[in-house]
């Protein structure tokens, strides 16, 4: 199964991908997750999109677009895959299919999570991460059943740096700009479908589940 999740910041996209690579196990693909390890890690990339990614804008095309190329090669991918957070831009789109030509593979559904703007900066503030194996976990909506703590590894939850009020809603204007031309692109192709991500995590699951039968 090779697919995409589609949706503005904060819509649930990384939550979902967990259910979905669970059930159908195959990697999932986060190119803000990749972005954030070698910013942490202070890597040559890391420095070039740090300050990019922490004022909620959009690295460049290039850069990402060789991050995604080179993931999706690796052997893991062979089977399938799932990006979230890739394609942003038709331009990220057009070099993603013309990879996927090239080795042969077609995208099989692209899952779009349709979220009001109202309940975006909500959940992206109250969002926390566990930086040992990058769960996301949320203060009100999906709190870890020891506060501050990652469930799975113990590790301490962290904020992202570009999930204050202001931030967040810059990337909501980025993401209306230039990533929501992309619902278009992938609905032409006939691959896209759409969930309401208002829903319960459980609800949206459900309804993701049904569109991936
Ligand atoms: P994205 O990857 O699209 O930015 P996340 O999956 O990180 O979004 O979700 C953003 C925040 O909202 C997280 O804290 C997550 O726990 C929470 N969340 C995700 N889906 C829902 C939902 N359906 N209802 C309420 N909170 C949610
Ligand atoms: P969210 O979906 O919650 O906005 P992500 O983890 O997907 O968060 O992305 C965080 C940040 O990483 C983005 O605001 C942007 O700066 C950068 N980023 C991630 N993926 C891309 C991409 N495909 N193109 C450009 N920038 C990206």
């Amino acid at each position: 199964m090779r697919l995409i999740i589609l949706g503005p910041p904060g819509a649930g996209k990384g939550t979902q991908a967990e259910k979905i690579i669970e059930k159908f196990n195959i990697p999932h693909i986060s190119t803000g997750e990749i972005l954030r390890e070698n910013i942490s890690q202070q890597t040559e990339l890391g420095k070039k999109a740090k300050e990019y990614v922490e004022k909620g804008m959009l690295v460049p095309d290039d850069l990402v677009v060789k991050i995604a190329q080179d993931r999706i090669m690796k052997e893991d991918c062979k089977d399938g895959f799932l990006l979230d957070g890739f394609p942003r831009t038709v331009a990220q789109a057009v070099a993603l299919d013309a990879e996927l030509d090239k080795l042969g593979i077609d995208l099989d559904k692209v899952i779009n999570i349709d979220v009001d703007k109202d309940f975006l900066v909500e959940r992206a503030i109250t969002r926390r991460y566990c930086p040992k194996c990058g769960k996301t976990y949320n203060l009100k909506f999906n709190a870890p059943k020891t506060e501050g703590v990652c469930d799975d590894d113990g590790a301490n939850l962290l904020q992202r740096k570009d999930d204050t009020e202001e931030t967040v809603t810059n990337r909501i204007k980025v993401y209306t700009a230039q990533t929501s031309p992309l619902i278009d692109y992938y609905r032409a192709q006939g691959l896209l479908f759409d969930v309401d991500g208002s829903k319960s995590i459980e609800e949206v699951t459900e309804e993701i589940f049904k569109g991936l039968e």
